[in-house]
């Protein structure tokens, strides 16, 4: 565990003007501590305070103190936000304080609950996205890990394509890969996988049926595996057997547009810059209207994180920072494709984790 990110954290602290802040979010706890359990709670104060308290209960007494970086005081309590706010102190008329929550994460009925323990002179001030920003671009341990994610969820893709496609379910070989993923070491899936054939495909974030994937068709499957805390993700669609021109033709469309902007992507490229390279190929041959989502996300110890490729994005990437590259076209009650790819942004390019082919592959 890298000892300078609560450091990092206390330093953005210090420029945003805020005294302390609480780390409800599970995934920035570990993130700052190394802690991962399910019942975590990190305070870390502003540079010159140097705050570092790590909150968690009963259950967590010996995982904490093996996982808990030195650099933090624990404390064992049954009530976390409580004690968190008695623990920031209670400020004084004259020199009152400003305490950042994350407003993206804690429930109404919390924060309820923390602004009624909270100090008389304190003020809650939302913070969300502090953590994470910091979590945007990832070191060299962290690259390793979404690398072996990565190579965990390919390898899993590729021992259940050995089992075929056609004639099984879609939520037969969502199991099947769930199940791969998992006795291979995965800690998790990243989300549920996505096995989606023929019209199904066409909607994005199809759930799998328990309808038989027929031959002929296009089957989209977007998958991820979670590995030592980190996630991939990848998108293949597959042909299993001969198909329709209309449907070959999508293909051809989307594979053009992902190979074009994953080429576009490097550092100081901007995440709006990106997602038109693929956007304008798309619109072009007529399916703009088709193509109704983002271009990609960043990944990291989420799935979905920053940095986003999007029209509506105002990223600009950063070496190190990783992304997803995830054109698709989906034409409703016909079909859909999408390909996506786990990228790395380097100074002159992007390192692609993913070791799969696209070029239209049949797996009858
Ligand atoms: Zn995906
Ligand atoms: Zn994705």
């Amino acid at each position: 565990m890298s000892m300078d990110r609560p450091a990092r954290l206390a330093a953005t602290l210090t420029d945003r003007d805020l005294d302390a802040l609480l780390v409800t979010h599970l995934v920035n706890v570990r993130w700052l501590s190394g802690f991962t359990g399910s019942n975590g709670l990190a305070v870390v104060g502003a540079a010159q305070d140097g705050t570092r308290l790590f909150l968690t209960d009963f259950r967590y007494l010996t995982q904490s103190a093996e996982q808990v970086d030195e650099g933090w005081e624990r404390r064992i309590t049954p009530e976390l936000l409580p004690t968190a706010a008695e623990a920031v102190g209670a400020g004084t008329a004259d020199s009152p304080l400003r305490v950042g929550f994350d407003d993206a994460t804690l429930s109404v009925k919390d924060h309820a609950a923390l602004a009624a323990r909270i100090g008389e002179h304190v003020e809650l001030v939302p913070a969300g996205g502090l953590v994470e920003e910091l979590r945007l671009v990832k070191d060299a341990a962290e690259l390793d890990r979404i690398r072996a994610a990565a190579k965990l969820a390919d390898a899993a893709l590729t021992e259940v394509l050995g089992r075929g496609l056609a004639g099984r379910t879609e939520r037969d070989v969502a199991l099947d890969l769930e199940m791969t993923m998992r006795r291979a070491g995965a800690e998790a899936v990243s989300f549920p996988p996505i096995v989606a054939a023929a019209e199904h495909s066409a909607l994005p974030h199809a759930e799998p049926r328990d309808v038989a994937i027929p031959p002929g068709t296009l089957v989209t499957i977007d998958w991820g595996a979670m590995l030592d805390g980190y996630a991939s993700d990848c998108t293949r669609t597959f042909a299993t057997g001969e198909l329709d021109p209309r449907d070959a033709e999508i293909y051809e469309l989307v594979l053009r547009a992902q190979e074009a902007s994953l080429a576009a992507v490097q550092a100081g490229a901007g995440g709006r810059e990106v997602d038109a390279v693929a956007r304008d190929i798309i619109t072009r041959a007529g399916h703009g209207e088709h193509f109704g989502h983002g271009l990609g996300h960043g990944v990291g110890a989420e799935v979905h994180e920053g940095p986003r490729l999007s029209q509506r994005s105002e990223a600009t990437l950063e070496a190190n920072q990783v992304v997803t590259v995830e054109p698709g076209v989906y034409v409703p009650g016909a079909v859909g494709v999408r390909i996506e790819d786990l990228v790395v942004v380097t100074e002159d390019g992007g390192e692609v984790l993913t070791g799969l082919p696209k070029h239209l592959q049949t797996i009858a």
